[in-house]
């Protein structure tokens, strides 16, 4: 059941005024945020302000537009005019946008409520939130564990009930991994149809950005509001296609492809949910369809060199001169810019930055960066193959449930092989949704991962939307906007 459909109904009604559910939404954040750190700067006034204007065009008898009134959070990676913007790092903190990403005007321009801005791993880099200089999220359904990153306070922000949905980014799994981690759907749109502009980039050929939500329709009405050409993005293509029209047809015929490789190493009870998917598509009438996929092991590779290469190039600009973190005292220049950013920039940023500047350097480029481009370039022919027989393809979004804080700044390199299912579709552009399909033997919540080819978003919140229909594991029933978790 659509959350957003519902609150707009109880507020066109007037069950409730648009104040009184930013005050409820407020107030949750007020008890929980404390221990959840899903935000990390609250909007109140902002928030309150829209829902007064919003209040007045009910009393007016106004129609709403589809997301108007709804309060919601932004990612703190997305630019938000006169609100600071920190990529929750030290070298942004103080910085405050004298413009809006494309996606918050277009949300602004719907009286969306803005609660806040959300934790996130620096410059999104990292997996739990724990790389951000506001420290860890933790899991609103379970907090011995961590949400996700890196948009992990988006998805905590939803799962705490402190938000109706989040808006994420996702480069390499971002949103579906949060999203899987805390027991909420995830979607990651097709390259090119959200907007770019204004959202501060890690790597610009793999940066999208998409919705959190506890209901796939929330996915797909976010999505269709979201998805139309930008001039400002110089990728920007947008989408013409409702996907909320199209999410209730039916799913009899279609061919779910399967690869093995997708499913190695991940755990007993992982394999367990998947397979009762499985066995619900079928049932449905769905054709499952297996295939190879022998290139999955190369996936991370191409992914962490082309990233951070061009990660290296985007960050490039933060010298700490125009803006940004300046050092206190320096000698000279070139000491200063050093210091700049060698203070303004945590540990994995600067490994990051380090890594894909050697990949690109003279010398090194052909072996690094040209190779996992070439790569990834073979990676989406291959893609393109199979989805000449299959219509979408169902893996694990992660291959493990959320972890406990601290594992992964304990050990970095694991935390990466995490990314194996999510990263292929951010380098083939394509469109992926995590959705909610079980719980491990600790209670925690399992993500099912739908791909789709290019521009067929809305077959991959079809294919979402039906599964949630048959086993109802999301889109919750909600009767109201309840106070408590
Ligand atoms: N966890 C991945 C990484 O650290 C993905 C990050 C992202 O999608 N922003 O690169």
């Amino acid at each position: 059941m659509s959350k957003i459909k519902h609150l707009q109904k109880l507020l066109e009604t007037k069950e409730i005024t648009c104040i009184e559910l930013t005050e409820r939404y407020l107030q949750n954040i007020e008890r929980q945020n404390k221990v959840i750190n899903a935000y990390i700067n609250v909007t109140a006034e902002e928030a309150l302000e829209t829902a007064k204007k919003v209040d007045e065009r009910i009393a007016a008898r106004e129609k709403l537009m589809p997301l108007e009134g709804i309060p919601m959070s932004l990612k703190d990676n997305i630019s938000t005019k006169g609100i600071e913007t920190t990529c929750c790092s030290k070298m942004l903190q103080g910085y405050y946008p004298i413009y809006d990403a494309t996606v918050w005007e277009t949300l602004k321009n719907q009286n969306s409520v803005l609660l806040g801005k959300t934790n996130m791993d620096e410059f999104a880099m990292g997996s739990s939130c724990e790389t951000s200089i506001f420290g860890v999220t933790l899991n609103p359904h379970n907090t011995d564990y961590v949400a996700g990153g890196s948009s992990g306070g988006a998805a905590a922000s939803v799962k705490g009930n402190m938000a109706v949905y989040g808006i994420g980014s996702d480069t390499g799994g971002s949103i579906r991994q949060p999203a899987s981690f805390c027991g909420l759907v995830g979607f990651k749109p097709t390259y090119g149809t959200v907007s770019r502009y204004g959202v501060v980039a890690y790597a610009s050929s793999l940066d999208q950005v998409g919705p959190i939500t506890d209901s796939v329709e929330d996915a797909a009405i976010i999505y269709d509001c979201l998805s139309s050409y930008d001039p400002k993005d110089s990728t920007s293509v947008g989408s013409k296609i409702s996907t909320r029209d199209k999410i209730k047809d039916g799913i009899k015929g279609m061919k779910i492809g399967i690869a093995q490789e997708f499913f190695e190493g991940i755990s007993k009870d992982i394999k367990t949910s998947l397979e009762e998917a499985i066995k619900v598509y079928q049932d449905a009438g769905a054709q499952i369809i297996h295939f190879e996929m022998p290139k999955l092991n190369a996936v991370l590779p191409a992914y962490f060199i082309i990233s951070c290469a061009e990660a290296s190039s985007n960050l490039g600009r933060y010298d700490g001169i125009r803006y940004g973190y300046k050092t206190d005292s320096y000698k000279d220049i070139n000491e200063m810019i050093c210091k700049n950013r060698s203070e303004g920039f945590g540990k994995e940023v600067q490994r990051r930055i380090l890594l894909g500047t050697y990949a690109l350097s003279s010398g090194r480029y052909d072996a690094y960066y040209k190779k996992a481009q070439n790569l990834r370039y073979s990676i989406i022919q291959d893609f393109k193959k199979i989805f000449e027989s299959c219509d979408i393809i169902l893996t694990p979004s992660v291959p493990v449930t959320a972890y406990k804080k601290g594992k992964a700044l304990v050990d970095p390199i694991e935390i990466y092989m995490m990314d194996i299912c999510t990263v292929p579709a951010n380098i083939a552009g394509l469109p992926a949704v995590s959705v909610p399909c079980g719980f491990d033997k600790n209670n925690m919540p399992i993500g099912m991962q739908l791909i789709g080819n290019s521009f067929e978003d809305y077959k991959v919140l079809n294919a979402a939307y039906q599964f949630e229909k048959l086993t109802k594991k999301t889109g919750v029933s909600y009767t109201g906007p309840e106070v408590e978790i």
